[in-house]
């Protein structure tokens, strides 16, 4: 698939762009802070509905504006959408071909994205929290359903945590409705534990040989789900739900007396093993650097491998921090099937051939 075109309107730093795209290479150049990130960043937003470096949607929208717009012309083989996203101090509104989508769960999933930023070794180096986040977007874009169920879970875990502060407040307020959202909880959350490890077994049989091609076969790339409760991958729901279920009773008395929910997906982490090591404890910067290119490259083929379509590439200023190996080796596996974008300050770092084949774009101050 492709992104023909975009338009912008009170996004960040730009007040009214329209910009077409070329379908294989796209290169942004410019100085720092003129609008590159903030262009590729709506890219990924007009697809996931959601920013690859905020959580608070009002940051999109232009200083001193009420609203901010993306528009987009997205080319796939069977059909072409006209995507839009506007963001308001209310929310969002998502639309496709013209027509309000009622959930954002309907609307994510059209377009695919695969970004690959600077930030991005904190996948490997920084929290749980970061690797939880990782795992949803992804899978949310090859899955609307689990966006679903992550939703409705979010939704009961609130509900719980909210009974839960008040039960550590009133010691006579009995089990009776904690017991329920106990029983909505693990539902959603047994469904949710099922669909990471299915996620995962397939990311791993992609990154593993990718990881072996980037390290020169000398490294082996293992992932590693690390449950809050003892659970395996080959257990089928009702078996997890069972477990989460005795978990619960254990945990019950921590819980009220800590107000808050102690197990579930919400408290789970990855861990990413390289040659039988974690490599977030012992890895050098270039294996952890390496480790998040691998995870990327991957994704590209598992979403090639699930919606039958390549998604679209974005590379946020890391053709530059990659050495001669390993950006060759990036730009050899993407070459000429997948839309990419990159951004640079400058076309030294960026390879000859590929430069000959893009489209450049010059950003100056959101123009
Ligand atoms: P660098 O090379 O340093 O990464 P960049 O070109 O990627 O720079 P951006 O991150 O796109 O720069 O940011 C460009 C500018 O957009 C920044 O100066 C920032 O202050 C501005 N900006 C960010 N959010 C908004 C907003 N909501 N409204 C207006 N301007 C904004
Ligand atoms: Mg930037």
């Amino acid at each position: 698939m492709f992104i023909q075109d975009i338009r912008l309107t009170n996004y960040r730093n730009y007040d009214s762009l329209h910009l077409s795209f070329e379908d294989k290479v796209n290169v942004i150049i410019g100085e720092n802070a003129q609008g590159k990130t903030n262009l590729l960043e709506s890219i990924f937003v007009l697809a996931m509905a959601k920013s690859h470096r905020t959580s608070n949607d009002k940051e999109l929208i232009r200083f001193q504006a009420d609203y901010g717009k993306i528009e987009g012309t997205l080319h796939t083989k069977n059909s072409n959408l006209h995507l839009q996203l506007a963001v308001s101090k209310k929310g969002k509104k998502a639309k496709i071909n013209h027509l309000e989508q009622q959930k954002l769960s309907q609307y994510i999933g059209h377009m695919n994205v695969v970004m690959f930023a600077p930030e991005d070794l904190n996948l490997v180096k920084g929290s749980p929290q970061v690797r939880r986040r990782f795992l949803d977007m992804e899978l949310g874009q090859i899955a609307p359903v689990y966006l679903y169920e992550l939703s409705q879970y979010q939704k009961v875990l609130t509900q719980r945590n909210h009974y839960l502060k008040k039960m550590q407040g009133d010691r006579k307020i009995d089990d009776t409705m904690l017991d329920v959202f106990t029983i909505q909880l693990l539902e959603h959350g047994a469904k949710i534990l099922k669909k990471r490890y299915e996620f995962l077994y397939l990311l791993q049989n992609w990154a593993e040989p990718i990881h072996k091609g980037i390290s020169r076969g000398l490294e082996t790339l293992k992932i590693q789900y690390k449950p809050s409760i003892h659970v395996c991958e080959n257990m089928d729901l009702s078996k997890i739900k069972e477990v989460y279920y005795e978990h619960f009773q254990e945990v019950k008395e921590r819980e009220k007396m800590r107000g808050t929910t102690l197990i579930g997906p919400h408290r789970d982490d990855l861990a990413f093993i390289v040659n039988d090591r974690d490599v977030q404890t012992y890895g050098s910067q270039g294996q952890q650097r390496t480790t998040a290119l691998s995870l990327k490259l991957a994704e590209i083929e598992l979403i090639k491998s699930e919606v039958n379509e390549y998604p679209i590439l974005l590379l946020d200023d890391v053709l530059s921090e990659l050495d001669d190996y390993r950006q060759s080796h990036l730009l050899n596996t993407i070459q000429g099937k997948v839309q990419t974008f990159v951004t640079t300050t400058s076309v030294d770092g960026i390879d000859h051939e590929t430069l000959r084949q893009a489209k450049s774009i010059r950003v100056t101050d959101g123009k």
